[in-house]
């Protein structure tokens, strides 16, 4: 199985991607997690990708490209795989689909998650208090929910002209969030 997690920052996608992680014994690949890994240990990428992290705007896509297409090319990603994060423009959306049609397994669901935005800027604000991610500011997180209007938005769009979209309410604890996802991917397995 190969699904996507899209939502606004703050919504919860990598909370869930990681309880899906256990449910379904396919890998996570975060790309937020992987630029954050990069950045941490200070590698070429990591330095290139913190000038844009840290002001909430989207790393460039050759650079997201190239790294996912390495993660992808591990054999533990050849039974499926969730992404987290990614894509995040059209143009990783449809590169993915190409990398994906030459492999022979096409993506079989894309999750959104939908919230408010007001909620999901009071959540960041209590993580950042916990997590201290350098993002997690007033202005970056303002920032990042623009970008993700404007640039990520778009691939709801282009999911569900697939007719591979499902949207779910992100509200709620993250037991209730976890049991629609899971009656998505549920109806979805079944179906074949
Ligand atoms: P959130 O969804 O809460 O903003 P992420 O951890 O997914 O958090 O992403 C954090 C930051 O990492 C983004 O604001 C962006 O700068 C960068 N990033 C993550 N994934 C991508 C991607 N697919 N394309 C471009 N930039 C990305």
């Amino acid at each position: 199985m190969l699904i996507v997690f899209i939502g606004p920052p703050g919504a919860g996608k990598g909370t869930q991607s990681k309880r899906m992680l256990s449910y379904l014994q396919i890998p996570h690949l975060s790309t937020g997690d992987l630029l954050r890994e990069a950045k941490s240990q200070d590698t070429p990428l990591g330095r290139l990708a913190a000038q844009y992290m840290d002001r909430g705007r989207l790393v460039p896509d050759p650079l997201v490209l190239d790294m996912v297409g390495e993660c992808l090319s591990r054999p533990q990603y050849a039974q499926g795989c969730m992404f987290d994060g990614f894509p995040r423009t059209l143009q990783q959306a449809k590169s993915l689909d190409e990398s994906l049609a030459q492999r022979g397994t096409p993506l079989s669901l894309a999750v959104e998650m939908r919230a408010d935005e007001n909620e999901l800027i009071g959540r960041m604000l209590k993580r950042a208090a916990a997590e201290k991610r350098v993002d997690d500011n007033p202005e970056t997180i303002a920032q990042r929910m623009a970008v993700y209007n404007k640039q990520t938005a778009p691939l709801l769009d282009y999911y569900q002209k697939r007719g591979i979209l499902t949207t779910i309410d992100a509200l709620g604890t993250p037991d209730e969030v976890f049991a629609r996802i899971k009656a998505v991917v549920d109806a979805k397995r079944k179906a074949g």
